[in-house]
């Protein structure tokens, strides 16, 4: 899956505007590796069925002219290695500038699909004002939009959109793990440690993204694909954008996989940027475990672990349900555990709770505690089911679903979590109408 678009061009054209109407929520995801100060914006929207991620190519490093032109390269470059079509923006309302001559140049020497988007195309006017833009000599389409209406914007990504890959369908029904976390917590010392252990790897399956690697491993007679994002790291040579890849790296595994194991370091504890690659996850609604690593470096005492579970759990909030395990892939310790855990999530994702079982157990505690009357109304919930939905989703039809409210909703939830075994995986419950 690799459907991404780079939004380019020099500042205040309007790029962020587009990019916040494009994505279904901003993932503001900062730089904040090796002192890179410039922010790059990340986000997942979809167009004709389409899932793709944007990248806002952001602010960039002011200076002379000499670093702008640098900061420019790089920042088109860093961007355009990863896109799959490329959206170069101008503005209609400013007319030609010399830096978009230096954006052209730049993506003149890339060979990939690229879209003109002259923005703040507002009116009649300025739409014409949009044919300046042939004068760059780029053998792209232009298409005048207003990124603040939205005005052209549609037409602009049915066509953007044509270079996107379909949705794939599940390859195979092979449970997909995935294993992320920041540098150094220990994810490339993981796989070798199981790659030691396991003489049965399959192959290296044929297709995967250049950039991570899948395995296919059999343990205990199950089958299931591991990606592994560590490696690549060491094989670019790219040594400032660290943080930019292992974001899309992490993106675009998490997409692609059923269960994620976030690794942190024991020593370091939950980072921003553990509790954004969970988040992401659970929007994503994947099965999740976290992973605390280099376990042996901690001193401990009797109630060490505990607390340490607290700590978390208590970052977690909303997600304390994801499992947490403690282990030392240097030491060996906990490590088959994970995997095993890992699988065990993925069942729990799968699993489907018949629906005479659900109005029995779910119905008692319902009645055991109705949903308090709004107004004088009682609100019964009459039954419920389970749909068909990927991740575990449980349907109560009831005479007034919308008096349901939060509190009740995470009852529900709860009580779901606490007679059925659904460790690590999202529960979502809806209301409907009888
Ligand atoms: P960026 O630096 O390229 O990300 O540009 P921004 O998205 O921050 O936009 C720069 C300015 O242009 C902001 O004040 C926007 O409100 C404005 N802007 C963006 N799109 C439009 C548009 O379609 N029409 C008009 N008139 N203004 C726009
Ligand atoms: P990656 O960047 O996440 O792939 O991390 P690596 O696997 O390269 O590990 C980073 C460093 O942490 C290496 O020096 C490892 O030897 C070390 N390391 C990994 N796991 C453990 C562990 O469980 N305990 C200790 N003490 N060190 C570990």
């Amino acid at each position: 899956m690799s459907n991404i678009l780079a939004i380019v061009g020099r500042p205040n054209v309007g790029k962020s505007t587009l990019f916040n109407r494009l994505v279904e929520r901003r993932q503001a995801i900062m730089d904040n590796e090796s002192g890179v100060t410039r922010d790059r914006h990340y986000g997942h929207g979809e167009w004709n069925g389409k899932p793709f991620t944007a990248i806002d190519t952001g602010g960039y490093v002011e200076g002379s002219d000499d670093i702008f032109e640098e900061a420019i390269r790089r920042q088109v470059k860093e961007a355009l290695k990863e896109a799959s079509v490329i959206l170069f923006m101008v503005d209609c309302d400013t007319g030609l500038h010399g830096l978009d001559q230096n954006f052209a140049n730049v993506i003149r020497e890339i060979d990939k699909p690229v879209y003109l988007a002259a923005n703040k195309a507002d009116n009649r006017e300025r739409m014409l004002a949009a044919n300046e833009f042939y004068s760059l000599g780029l053998n792209a389409p232009i298409f005048p939009i207003a990124a603040i209406s939205g005005s052209g914007t549609g037409d602009l990504l049915d066509e953007v959109a044509n270079h996107f890959k379909d949705r794939e369908p599940d390859q195979n029904d092979l449970p997909k793990i995935s294993i992320l976390g920041r540098p150094n917590v220990g994810k490339s010392s993981f796989v070798n440690v199981l790659i030691g252990k396991e003489r049965s790897i399959v192959t290296n399956v044929a297709g995967t993204t250049r950039d991570a690697t899948d395995t296919r491993y059999n343990l205990y007679g199950k089958d299931f694909l591991l990606t592994d994002t560590a490696g690549i790291r060491r094989k670019s040579k790219v040594h400032e954008n660290i943080e930019f890849y292992s974001v899309m790296r992490a993106i675009r595994a998490i997409r692609d996989s059923d269960v994620c194991i976030v690794m942190i370091d024991a020593q370091i504890g939950l980072t921003s940027q553990d509790m954004n690659i969970i988040g992401l996850a659970d929007k994503h609604k994947k099965g999740i475990i976290l992973m605390v690593n280099k376990w042996d470096l901690i001193e401990k005492s009797s109630h060490t672990a505990n607390e340490f579970r607290e700590s978390i759990e208590n970052k977690l909030g909303h997600l304390s349900h994801v499992p947490i395990i403690f282990t030392s892939v240097m030491n060996k310790q906990r490590v088959m555990q994970t995997l095993e855990l890992a699988l065990n999530v993925y069942e729990n994702r799968l699993r489907k709770v018949p629906t005479s079982k659900l109005n029995e157990i779910i119905g008692k505690e319902i009645e055991s505690y109705p949903p308090p009357a709004v107004r004088g109304r009682y609100i019964k919930i009459k039954y419920m089911t389970q749909l068909p939905t990927q991740t575990p989703t449980f349907a109560f039809f009831c005479n007034f679903p919308q008096h349901i409210k939060e509190p009740y909703q995470r009852y529900l939830t709860n009580k779901l979590r606490k007679h059925f075994d659904f460790k690590g995986v999202p529960v979502k419950v809806v209301f409907r109408k009888k």
